[in-house]
């Protein structure tokens, strides 16, 4: 590396994303990193979110790195607290912090050809430069703030769930809260054990299956340590089972109805042995096909609006007072405090979260809008030297956040490996390569739910506002892993200074 770059790469996020890019580029011998982030703290999304009832809901020995098992769960299903420490405990391991930067807000970054680098603005700091850009952003990192008229209005407070702490005690309040997503269905339980009364402001109800949770009795935990194939075969079994509920029947739903259906099946009779009122239970039932949106996990989610002081509205919002919410049909709820469990905005603002400006001026935002969103294996964009974007369209594999990180960071390793091989120092992919990408996507989809089912009321923040489902990778995670590492290389230009300059 010449003189006038600073670093070997720039890592845009230091939540998992962020830690997986870093250690799979040290592995490959680059370290000269530097990890900017916007928070206080590494862990993303398992570092900002702190709101009660807060835990993983994909079993927590399919998400966490099969690289680095943590037999010390407590549960089959990990509080939130124990995935931040587990961050805590992979930054430590792989020796990652030195290379963070904390509050440091990135507002955009540039490709120069000249000096063959990125260069990455951050607010306030010095610019910094970097042979390779990786933004690891994540998908749920921008909340989505309602807007609904005189919510600034409102008296008492307000608080969107990515902005919960620890002074805020719902006990013996009269509380409302708005959304009835995957977060909702963990907070909704929680806080309506505090509050006197609650109400929740459902738009479009969402598929609740039951969630096979229990503490991990220290026996087994001791056995994961001792024995880890033990752990490794737990692994494989919990990767099977939502293989099949999260990937197989929500992609291949032209082929696996059945399994789709089934899944519908037991959300509905789990709804009928919690809830006994009838009119309640189609209050709570969706009338899109499960995976439409992302289905979700809870035993207690359904049977809290049984309890008397629970009250499901589904009569739209019309405004917020002073002192409560108004309903289109003129009734008012006072309330004490607003939940806003609103989700988070994708399209927007998130792809990418950062300006990003390529080769020719090539803006990746404009781009993505004006010629579909898309990229390479999930990490890849033409005129993009050098840059892969982790929190990609088609790059989240439906089974875990974690086989998503794992298989980007095999691309890298095949990527950069044939760099060096080849005394290579920038790569590109190619626009054939790219558009054969989506080609396949695109066509992929046909069999999902998401095009072959019933989705259209269904709101859900898989589809872009183009009405393309082009978040999640549309294949097995089986063959995310095997075009990792072997996609072909001439997908990519490599070049280096002495051929190109
Ligand atoms: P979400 O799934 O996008 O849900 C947002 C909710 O807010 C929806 O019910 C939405 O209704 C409602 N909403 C938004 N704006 C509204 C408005 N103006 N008026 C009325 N309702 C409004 O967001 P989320 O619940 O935060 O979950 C996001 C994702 O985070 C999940 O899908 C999941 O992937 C992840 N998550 C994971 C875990 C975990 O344990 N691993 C836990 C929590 C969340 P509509 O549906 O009608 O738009």
């Amino acid at each position: 590396m010449d003189g006038t770059t600073q670093f070997d790469a720039v890592i845009v996020g230091a939540g998992f994303g962020g830690m997986g890019a870093a250690i799979a580029l040290k592995r490959l011998g680059m370290t000269n990193l530097v990890i900017v982030e916007r928070e206080d703290d590494l862990g993303g999304t398992w570092h900002v979110n702190r709101y009660p009832g807060l835990a993983v809901d994909i079993a927590s020995v399919t998400y966490s790195y099969s690289f680095e098992p943590n037999p010390h769960w407590s549960r089959l299903f990990a509080p939130g607290s124990e995935l931040k420490a587990y961050a805590d405990h992979v930054a430590d391991k792989y020796d990652l912090r030195r290379y963070m930067r904390f509050g440091a807000v990135v507002s955009g970054a540039h490709w120069d050809d000249d000096a063959r680098h990125w260069v990455v603005s951050i607010d306030g700091q010095e610019p910094v430069t970097g042979r390779y850009l990786l933004t690891a952003t994540g998908f749920l990192s921008q909340p989505h703030l309602p807007d609904i008229e005189g919510i600034d209005s409102f008296a008492g407070r307000v608080v969107h769930t990515t902005a919960w702490d620890d002074t805020i005690d719902l006990t013996g309040t009269r509380a409302a809260i708005i959304g009835t997503g995957a977060t909702a269905v963990q907070l909704i339980p929680e806080v309506a054990r505090k509050a006197s009364a609650l109400t929740v402001y459902q738009r479009t109800p969402i598929w609740v299956v039951p969630k096979l949770d229990a503490p991990i009795p220290a026996v087994v935990r001791r056995l994961f340590a001792k024995v880890p194939a033990t752990q490794r075969a737990a692994r494989a079994v919990s990767d099977g089972l939502l293989e099949g509920l999260m990937v197989t029947a929500v992609l291949h739903y032209k082929q696996a109805k059945i399994l789709n259906k089934i899944a519908a099946a037991a959300s509905r009779l789990f709804l009928r042995t919690q809830v006994g009122d009838a009119k309640l239970r189609r209050a709570l039932t969706p009338d899109y096909d499960f995976g439409c949106k992302r289905p979700t996990f809870s035993n207690s989610y359904f049977r809290t609006f049984t309890r008397r002081h629970v009250n499901l509205e589904t009569t739209s919002i019309d405004h917020v007072e002073a002192d409560g919410i108004v309903t289109v049909d003129g009734r008012k709820t006072e309330i004490d405090t607003l939940v806003l469990a609103t989700g988070f905005n994708l399209w927007d603002v998130n792809f990418p979260a950062i300006e990003v400006v390529g080769r020719e001026e090539r803006n990746l935002g404009k781009w993505w809008r004006d010629n579909r969103f898309q990229a390479y294996e999930g990490v890849a964009v033409p005129k993009f030297p050098n840059f892969l974007t982790l929190a990609s369209p088609y790059s989240y594999s439906g089974l875990s956040y974690f086989t998503t990180i794992e298989s980007q960071m095999a691309h890298m390793t095949r990527l950069f490996g044939e760099m060096k091989r080849r005394g290579a120092d920038v790569f590109e992919v190619t626009d054939q390569a790219n558009a054969h990408f989506l080609d396949r996507m695109t066509a992929n989809l046909d069999d999902s739910v998401f095009y072959a089912g019933s989705c259209s009321t269904s709101r859900s923040y898989y589809f872009n506002p183009q009405g393309e489902a082009a978040l999640l990778r549309p294949t097995s995670t089986a063959n995310a892993f095997k075009e990792a590492n072997s996609f072909p290389l001439d997908d990519y230009t490599l070049s280096s200074p002495a051929v190109v300059g």
